[in-house]
């Protein structure tokens, strides 16, 4: 950090709209899936001709409300549906139907922590709208100077959720937005793709002097299709705004476009005008009134959370505070590392193989773990036999190699593969004799105080056993012979 950036500090405040994986439209029965053919998913509702009524889905009404729950809001009893003007080629009705003054939730707050320090950050509200179509400019499909527009996308529910300017550093807005992902897919209610559009960000940023109380003029960030984008972005938007004011200048209010290919953002369009959407309420649809009752019943439904799940690991594991956060990271992963632990009752070596070999290969190829080739009670067996000191740690990684791509389990593929660890006394002990007598002068060295050697004693062991013995035993049967 610059002397300069010290003397300043950021403020930011993200919207972030997220796509609603309703089965249909918000207010059509069109399908709202992603990736079908281009407007093959469209209806007279959703493309808004003349004297169509929309019909609210209730599925994204509840997804709303589970949200507003997750993120400790308000929710509110009336709510009124608005019509928000503007026009642009992918919205053929000429409005898009929103909340204004009466969102869905509102006055919510959740917790981020960046460096070990916990943030509070209020959710101003959480409203529900429908989503526009898509223009495409691609030159790969359009001839050079026109575009096309794809109206699959007309009508599929959003919410935006909207915070308090309590953002301080891009850090924390990376922490908030990972979080927003990780309780919307925990929720079941969006997918979370940043990629395909499903979560969206907008971050709204200013800077002023540290301690002063009143905001600086704002710019807002758009384009940014990942948590590291969004990060970026505003790493390069507080920079500059930095060095306008430093250089005397101001700052003016601004749409910029991110642009990650080369790292910079730039200027879309300076100063709206002031919005002028002339919001008023649908006539089209009669207000939802939302009875205390069916929150309450959406509120038992709610999933354990992932702060909750994550401090229960602790608790109830015994883990530390770091596998807890990863083994958290996403239910179904959670889920993957509970069901392995109800089979083998030993909570610390699942999660040892869950963080390491298992993540390894969903990094390696690119999988989640719902597609993770090896089930819970399979690998539960292969844990299971390290725990009884049938096969070695090292034994076991080729076991786990094997059981990626076989229906074999790991009992049948130790027998086929020769991987039995030797735990027997008698037939270790023998082994041991063998080393020690073709190994005279470091037993007399061993004697005379090099008790470092018990190391090249175990090797020489391990060695005539194929790797087979039980390394435990063979330590301890070595310390016995080998006392005085
Ligand atoms: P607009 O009218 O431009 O949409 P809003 O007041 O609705 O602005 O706020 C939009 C987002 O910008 C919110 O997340 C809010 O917290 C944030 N925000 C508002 N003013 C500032 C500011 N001066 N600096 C940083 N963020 C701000
Ligand atoms: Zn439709
Ligand atoms: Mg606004």
């Amino acid at each position: 950090m610059t002397i300069s950036e010290d003397k300043y500090e950021a403020v930011i405040g993200l919207e972030v709209h997220a796509q609603l994986s309703t089965i249909t439209k918000i207010f059509c029965g069109c399908s709202a899936r992603f990736g079908a053919e281009p407007n093959s998913q469209t209806c007279p509702v959703c493309l808004g001709m003349p004297g169509v009524l929309p019909v609210l889905n209730e599925k994204a009404v509840e997804f709303a409300i589970k949200m507003g729950l997750a993120t400790n809001c308000t929710i509110s009893e009336h709510n009124v549906f608005a019509r928000k003007n503007y026009f642009y080629p992918d919205l053929p009705k000429g409005y898009q139907i929103s909340q204004f003054e009466h969102p869905i939730c509102k006055n919510g707050r959740v917790e981020v922590e960046t460096d070990g320090e916990k943030h509070t950050i209020r959710i101003n509200r959480i409203h529900l709208e429908e989503d526009a179509g898509k223009s495409v400019h691609d030159e790969d499909f359009v001839d050079a100077g026109s575009s096309l527009v794809d109206l699959n996308r007309c009508g599929t529910p959003l919410i935006e959720i909207v915070t308090e300017p309590d953002l301080r550093t891009p850090q924390q807005a990376h922490a908030y937005l990972s979080l927003i992902r990780q309780l919307v897919r925990y929720l079941r209610i969006c997918d979370g793709n940043m990629e395909q559009g499903s979560l969206r960000c907008d971050a709204n940023v200013s800077v002023r002097r540290k301690g002063e109380t009143e905001l600086g003029t704002k710019t807002e960030l758009k384009n940014m299709n990942s948590l590291r984008n969004v990060e970026n972005a505003l790493t390069y938007e507080i920079q500059r705004q930095v060095s306008l004011l430093e250089s005397g200048r101001t700052v003016e209010q601004a749409t910029l476009l991110w642009d990650p290919s080369s790292g910079t953002a730039q200027i879309m369009r300076v100063k709206e005008e002031a919005h002028d959407y002339r919001y008023f309420p649908d006539p089209d649809l009669v207000r939802l009134e939302i009875a205390e009752d069916y929150v309450r019943q959406l509120k038992k439904m709610l999933p354990e959370l992932p702060a909750v799940r994550r401090q229960r690991f602790m608790d109830q594991y015994g883990l530390p505070e770091y596998d807890a956060e990863i083994l958290t990271s996403s239910r179904e992963l959670a889920d993957y590392y509970e069901q392995t632990v109800k089979i083998i009752n030993d909570a610390k070596l699942v999660s040892n193989w869950v963080l390491g070999d298992v993540l390894r290969v969903l990094n390696d190829k690119k999988i989640e773990i719902k597609e993770f080739p090896i089930s819970e009670i399979r690998f539960a067996e292969l844990l299971k036999l390290i725990r009884e000191g049938k096969i070695s740690s090292s034994a076991a990684k080729k076991v786990f190699d094997v059981l990626l791509t076989s229906d074999k389990s790991a009992d049948v593929i130790v027998k086929e593969m020769g991987l039995i660890q030797v735990s027997d006394d008698s037939a270790i002990e023998s082994m041991v004799k063998e080393v020690l007598a073709e190994y005279p002068d470091e037993v007399n060295a061993y004697k005379n105080g090099k008790t470092g050697l018990i190391g090249f004693f175990v090797g020489q062991v391990m060695r005539k056993s194929a790797g087979k013995a039980n390394p435990k035993i063979v330590n301890s049967i070595l310390l016995r012979l080998l006392s005085p």
